[in-house]
């Protein structure tokens, strides 16, 4: 589609506090960029809105032209659904603004705001919630997936604290949502994606958090995995809730934190963060030590920004990505054979196997209280294929992801929606399970036409 085909854009440009970008602009490359290298996608205009006020205006001339509705929170979408190639997007990267208030405990967070945005802030007041563990990820798309990271099993996900937001919907209006005001949108907010308007606002519940966790890495060869593992499984079934470990299967990457004889070893690291009394937090991960013989060992003290910093140089915006994920119950030896195997396997040094321990404050927020479809697994497994732009063997890592995945098939109890990528409309239903119909429902009467639609599309036509 192209730009001259949309009546009235240059009116939408005089109309927008912030930009209106188009396929002329010599922006426009560097603004349809998003951090998955696999993805090109030539939106016919990108509204990069200031404020609510701009997203509205968008919303309101895409929805009188019948044009669907791309929103771009950070980007990390590995499907891309932050761009469309026929419609407009809703680039929210200029409103990243955090505001904490410590009396409330709560944080006001701009659509746009990326993960980092929201620790700095909130951690100047010794306060968090669970956030991602990469710092570039948006607050956006991983809030209305569910948001699972270090501090979920104590705090909750990050939707569980989602206790107000406004939204700007496929009419045009901005409305503010919470638990008194519409509660059954507040529920699809929460698990639903962004199928139901643009989030220019979140409100998050603070829970204290540091400023001081006791975290870090504890690496292992992979050729010990099959005795470390087990060890794992059985120092977890009892762990507290303020520890959270994320395991990663993968070759060692090349960053900072890790000496450079250990880069492109294959490893199994324990990603870990006790976010409790640091003395009695010493305690738990000794035992995570004595598993074997760890080749590294960097757990002490640390500021929590540091920590949902210290993977960021794992994962590179521009490279080319391609996942798909399992949630399961448990570590038995059957499911730890199959992940060490297809790990042992991995095609490129890009690649990761992280395998996040859910459980805690996650599985007891009752079922109802959210449309998140995972709340009740052990674990989440994400096999993550990644490779250099130039390569030209992309089929070769995403033939070991799905078949990786296949393998776990069996032992699978469900899927985190924010780790879909080319499952399809049947993928995204499956996830949802039995709350298909009542976010069909939803979707009805907020956006009947689905002009919000790239996301994991809840069609309001599907029953
Ligand atoms: P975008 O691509 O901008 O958006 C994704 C979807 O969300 C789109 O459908 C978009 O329309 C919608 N959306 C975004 N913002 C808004 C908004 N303000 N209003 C309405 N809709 C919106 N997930 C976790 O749970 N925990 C992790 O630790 C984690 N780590 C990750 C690390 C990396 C490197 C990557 C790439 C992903 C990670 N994820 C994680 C997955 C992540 O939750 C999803 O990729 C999520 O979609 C990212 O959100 P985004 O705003 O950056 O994405």
């Amino acid at each position: 589609m192209d730009i001259l085909t949309i009546s009235g854009s240059d009116k939408l440009a005089d109309a927008l506090r912030g930009d209106l970008i188009t396929p002329a602009d010599q922006l426009y490359d560097e603004a349809r960029k998003v951090w998955n290298g696999d993805i090109d996608r030539r939106p016919p205009l990108i509204a990069r809105c200031a404020d609510a006020a701009d997203v509205a205006t968008a919303v309101t001339f895409a929805a009188e032209r019948g044009l669907p509705i791309a929103v771009r929170g950070g980007g990390h979408s590995v499907a891309g659904q932050a761009l469309c190639d026929d419609g407009v997007v809703l680039d929210l990267s200029m409103m990243r603004a955090v505001r904490v208030e410590p009396h409330r405990r709560l944080a006001q967070v701009q659509g746009g705001a990326l993960w980092r945005d929201v620790d700095r802030a909130t951690q100047a007041h010794r306060l968090g919630v669970t956030g991602g563990i990469v710092s570039e990820t948006g607050v956006g798309g991983l809030t209305l997936g569910g948001g699972i990271g270090h501090l979920m099993r104590r705090c909750g996900l990050t939707a569980d604290n989602l206790v107000e937001a406004d939204l700007v919907t496929a009419d045009g209006r901005c409305i503010t949502v919470d638990a008194s005001a519409d509660p059954e949108l507040l529920w699809g907010l929460r698990g639903g994606g962004g199928n139901f308007g643009a989030v220019v606002r979140f409100g998050f519940r603070l829970h204290d958090v540091g400023p001081t966790v006791l975290a870090g890495m504890i690496i292992y060869p992979l050729a010990d995995a099959l005795s470390v593992l087990p060890q794992y499984r059985d120092l977890i079934a009892d762990a507290p809730d303020a520890l959270g470990t994320i395991l990663n299967l993968r070759l060692c990457p090349p960053v900072a934190a890790i000496p450079e004889r250990l880069h492109g070893t294959p490893i199994v690291a324990i990603n870990m963060c006790w976010s409790g009394d640091i003395e009695e937090g010493h305690a738990y991960v000794r035992p995570l030590r004595n598993f074997g013989r760890p080749m590294l060992d960097t757990v002490a003290p640390m500021q929590y920004v540091d920590l949902q910093q210290m993977v960021d140089g794992t994962s590179r915006p521009g490279k080319h990505y391609y996942w798909r994920s399992v949630d399961f119950e448990r570590l038995t030896d059957q499911v730890i054979g199959t992940i060490v195997e297809h790990a042992s396997r991995i095609t490129s040094p890009l690649s990761a196997v992280p395998v996040y321990h859910l459980g805690g404050a996650v599985g007891r927020v009752p079922d109802e209280d959210s449309a998140f479809g995972s709340r009740h697994a052990g674990h989440n497994i994400n096999m993550f294929g990644a490779w250099e732009p130039d390569r030209d063997d992309r089929d070769r890592h995403v033939a070991w992801v799905r078949d990786f995945s296949e393998a776990m098939a069996p032992h699978s109890v469900g899927q985190y929606v924010n780790f879909l990528s080319d499952e399809g409309s049947d993928g995204v239903r499956a996830a949802y399970g039995h709350r298909w119909r009542r976010l069909v429902a939803l979707k009805r009467r907020v956006d009947p036409l689905n002009l919000f639609r790239y996301n994991y599309n809840i069609d309001p036509g599907r029953e």
